[in-house]
């Protein structure tokens, strides 16, 4: 039995069943299941230290403070970078709209930000908004008919264009490719551009090493990486993460407060105002450690052998078109059976147990640049196991006899 997939009885939700059927997890690209260790941590918090944190001077506040802190301290060195870097927030959209409503002070007419073809909304609409307030224009990096980045030409529009601002994303949620965000930068490096990646997915997969990388700003959500919902983070290298203007206002984030004016501390209190998620960020801290205590290589090599498993069981089977790219990818898979509509097959997969997404999945940029109306979505994680896969192929043969009738 391979220890990874073994790992799956640290995840309790993953042995209910769905209508009298095993429940198939394979969703995680939407988000991922929790491990015990996470739903114990905020159980704890909640029953044993509830207190708000850097407010109170009892003995529940400091603990819970320092307890709160320590997770700011360990994203940091998963990320390889400094604490003080680190920005809380509600998730990565909540840190593309801080990154760019404070770009967008600073942009004018005729200068460009430029994202890729593959970006899910999140990472195109807060650019469309900094673009229409500032006069900036937004252009677009583009994909082949598979949907994969053309670096070439995304390297040369880097050079051409001198852009302001370079976003991409690190893996994209609808194909699972995985960008050569480290060309991107270099690139964007060059020609001086801010650069933004969105590591949504690639966080769980890849395990992003930020000093590597070298990247301005990165954003992530901790639901895709085992932990709660509505906590992420920003990461931003200090000087630039400090020249960004302030984005929500409230208390906390102030230094000195009069009726007429407000200083406002550094960051990343800056970006801080009000009560934060603590037992979010306290649940995100259980889940670094879970994810800290896996042999890496291990999961990559359970991880990718499990996606080309997978793929050659859907490959193998007639009237299946896979998009993206095959190669480079964190274990998501967009397909569609003939023309059938990608809604009516998802609904029948439900009824055999299988959880996976169908649609657009947040890119209809790159939905349409594909000519289709949307896909079925199956997005691995290393909890998942081939047992899985081949209850799924069953339940889709299953599901494309009942369509062919
Ligand atoms: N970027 C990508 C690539 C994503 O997959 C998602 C979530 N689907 C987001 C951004 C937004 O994340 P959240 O909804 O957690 O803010």
């Amino acid at each position: 039995m391979n220890i990874i997939a073994e790992l799956r009885h640290d995840f309790p939700l993953l042995t209910r069943t769905v209508d009298g059927q095993p429940l198939i997890y394979l969703d995680s690209g939407a988000t991922s299941q929790k491990p015990q260790c996470v739903i114990d941590e905020i159980n704890d918090f909640y029953r044993k230290n509830n207190a708000n944190v850097h407010r109170g001077l009892h003995s529940l506040s400091e603990i819970t403070t320092s307890k709160y802190e320590q997770v700011r301290v360990k994203l940091a060195k998963y990320l390889a970078v400094s604490a003080q870097e680190i920005v809380w927030t509600s998730g990565a959209t909540e840190s593309i709209n801080i990154v760019a409503a404070g770009i967008a002070k600073s942009l004018s007419q005729g200068d460009i930000i430029l994202i890729s073809a593959l970006e899910h909304h999140a990472n195109i609409v807060p650019w469309q908004q900094a673009a229409k307030l500032s006069g900036a224009s937004l252009q677009v990096m583009p994909v082949d008919q598979q949907g994969v980045l053309d670096l070439a030409s995304a390297l040369d529009m880097i050079a051409q264009l001198q852009p302001k601002v370079v976003a991409c994303t690190h893996a994209s949620n609808t194909l699972g490719n995985i960008n050569d965000v480290e060309a991107i930068i270099k690139a964007a490096k060059k020609a001086d551009s801010v650069t933004v990646i969105d590591g949504a997915q690639a966080f769980l997969h890849l395990r992003p090493n930020l000093s590597h990388l070298d990247c301005d700003f990165y954003v992530g959500s901790a639901h895709k990486a085992l932990g709660p919902t509505g906590v992420g983070f920003l990461f931003g290298k200090y000087n630039k993460l400090n020249a960004l203007p302030i984005f929500k206002t409230g208390g906390e984030m102030i230094e000195t407060v009069t009726f007429s004016t407000t200083t406002y501390r550094n960051a990343p209190a800056k970006f801080e105002p009000g009560t934060p998620n603590i037992s979010g960020v306290l649940g995100f801290g259980a889940a670094l450690d879970y994810l800290d205590n896996i042999d890496y290589d291990r999961l990559q090599t359970y991880e990718q052998a499990l996606f080309r498993y997978c793929l050659d069981a859907l490959q193998n089977i007639e009237g299946i078109t896979i998009y993206g790219d095959t190669e480079n990818n964190i274990g998501t898979i967009s397909f569609n059976y003939r023309a059938e509509h990608h809604y009516d097959i998802a609904t029948l997969l439900n009824s055999y147990g299988v959880a996976l997404r169908s649609g657009h999945h947040c890119t209809q940029p790159l939905i349409s640049e594909l000519g289709i109306a949307g896909t079925l979505r199956v997005s691995l994680a290393f909890y998942n196991s081939h047992a899985d896969v081949d209850a799924f192929i069953s339940a889709l043969k299953s599901s494309i006899e009942l369509i062919e009738g």
